[in-house]
């Protein structure tokens, strides 16, 4: 398979929109392997986001591979060691800490919950150190197209003049408001189940638990759906509330009234907020509503461009999956597009490999999602319903922090700590050696995904020893593509095609 033709002398290699998680991360990992590559932001940064409980992976796996790792740790971000419920049948609030899974020992077992007014930043300010062309101020208006492939995109600078660039690909990275996500054909298909809307603000004074919990997020169900609230400093804590899309008429007319109202009905939530205040300092002052954000599309890339993040799919933020599946998905488009651009495979079988790749760890987090909704259940089925989906060979509950923590892709061994990959991979052998004694595994062994996860195992002991003289990564899916041992593009195992 040949390099894609560059006679055609495009301005770039690459053309991201949006300057979130998302398309930060694509066009960093792109730019670090050497190619051209244009951001267009909209907005001017900083600017505010919703989403700000983050998950490990993308602290301990995403942030060391953009080159972010240190500035993040040090920006003072509230840690985030796991995470409180009172959900289900359970009366009293239950809590799981990252630190139960093997995946995660050590120093990776906890997140951050961040402002993304500054974590958002720190991502578009390192794309921009690492010699992406970041413009703020200019919006992506239209995709350029020759036949059925896409070209380029027309924009609108910052005077509000247009202008236009070519490119080898377009990564649509422009969040849920995303005008371009059709260009790539099918459909966006909004979840019937997860109808629902979420009305949010910021509180200055908030109950905080004792430590080590009190970095937790605390998620609280009640008769009209549940809460979300999650201390982004000592004193600011983020407070939403999602409820069923049939509850909008009491949310559009006067919104302090209405999150009054559902605090007044949530007596856990009431107790933490006793004593504090709205918040008073920009951009925390009001209250916003979000609505149809859960959705997946039936077609997430075409000759030329590619869907990342909120642009994509989105599922429901209960258990802050969403910037993990937006840094993840562009870390595998970005791994096909330096692939292809290279010339190591074609199109077809680089952005099969993202796809199958994405649709499994979305899949995952939708069908979990959908069982952890069952709200007359207690938390203990909801560990042996992550078990089920991800047919995850540990305990219950370390199968439950896989999942929620984000580390069930497996993708993110290559930037973790030495120390901690070797105990994951200990831990895994030791789970899979004590079940096949027992002999209650045989179902688990005879799985396509555990043979997938033992070779993961192999592989990650190896490069914790190694490095990247470890090599390069074997597949995920039998006859899909490995990664190389930097992690930015995808490895070929046969003879490369298109
Ligand atoms: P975005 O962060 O939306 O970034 C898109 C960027 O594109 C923006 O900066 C925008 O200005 C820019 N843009 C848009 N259109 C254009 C254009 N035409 N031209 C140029 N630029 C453009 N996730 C979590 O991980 N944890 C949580 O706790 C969490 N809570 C959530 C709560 C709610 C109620 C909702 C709805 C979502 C929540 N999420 C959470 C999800 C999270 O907000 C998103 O998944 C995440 O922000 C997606 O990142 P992104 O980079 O794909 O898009």
């Amino acid at each position: 398979m040949a390099a894609i033709d560059s006679s055609e002398a495009p301005d770039f290699d690459v053309i991201v929109v949006g300057g979130g998680p998302g398309g930060s991360t694509a066009a960093t990992m792109v730019a670090l392997d050497g190619y051209r590559v244009l951001l267009l932001e909209k907005e001017h940064f900083p600017r505010y986001q919703i989403g700000e409980s983050l998950l490990p992976s993308t602290v301990h796996g995403i942030c060391p591979m953009l080159g972010v790792y240190e500035e993040v740790q040090a920006a003072g971000f509230t840690p985030k060691r796991g995470g409180t419920f009172k959900w289900g049948a359970n009366p009293e609030p239950w809590a799981f800490s990252f630190a139960i899974s093997s995946r995660m020992a050590g120093p990776t077992s906890h997140a951050y919950q961040v402002e993304r007014i500054k974590f958002d930043t720190i991502l578009l300010n390192n794309a921009s150190r690492v010699g992406v062309d970041v413009r703020q101020g200019h919006r992506a208006l239209a995709v350029l197209r020759n036949g059925t492939r896409v070209t380029g995109v027309r924009y609108a600078d910052e005077h509000g003049r247009e202008r236009q660039a070519t490119a080898r690909y377009v990564v649509d990275a422009s969040g849920h408001g995303s005008r371009l996500h059709h260009q790539v054909g099918g459909e966006r298909e909004y979840s019937p189940f997860f109808r629902n809307l979420a009305l949010f603000g910021y509180f200055n004074g908030g109950h905080r638990l004792p430590p080590p919990d009190s970095g937790n997020i605390v998620c609280v169900a009640f008769p009209d759906g549940w809460f979300w609230y999650i201390p982004l400093s000592p004193t600011l804590t983020s407070v939403g509330v999602v409820v069923r899309q049939e509850l909008a008429a009491r949310v559009q007319g006067d919104q302090e009234a209405a999150l009054a109202a559902f605090i007044e009905q949530c007596p856990l939530i009431k107790q933490y907020l006793a004593g504090a205040q709205r918040a008073d300092q920009e951009p925390y002052t009001r209250l916003r509503v979000r609505k149809d954000y859960s959705y997946d599309r039936t077609a997430l890339w075409c000759p030329g461009m590619v869907l990342v993040g909120d642009a994509a799919c989105f599922i429901d933020p209960v258990f802050s999956s969403g910037v993990h599946l937006s840094t993840y998905s562009a870390l595998l488009a970005a791994r096909s597009i330096n692939t292809v651009l290279a010339g190591i495979a074609g199109e077809q079988r680089c952005f099969g490999e993202f796809e199958a790749r994405y649709r499994r760890e979305f899949g995952i987090f939708r069908d979990f999602l959908v069982e952890f909704y069952q709200l007359h259940a207690d938390e203990e089925s909801y560990f042996w319903q992550a078990r089920k989906i991800t047919s995850h060979s540990g305990a219950s509950q370390e199968a439950f922090v896989d999942l929620i923590g984000g580390v069930s892709a497996s993708d993110f061994a290559r930037s973790r700590p030495a120390g901690p990959v070797l105990t994951a991979t200990r831990g895994l052998a030791d789970a899979l050696a004590s079940s096949a004694a027992t002999g209650d595994g045989r179902e688990m062994f005879s799985t396509e995904l555990v043979s997938g996860v033992l070779q993961q195992g192999a592989r990650l002991q190896m490069h914790g020893l190694l490095g990247e003289a470890a090599g390069q990564e074997p597949p995920m899916f039998p006859g899909g593509l490995g990664v190389s041992p930097d992690g930015r593009r995808w490895a070929t195992m046969s003879p490369a095609s298109g």
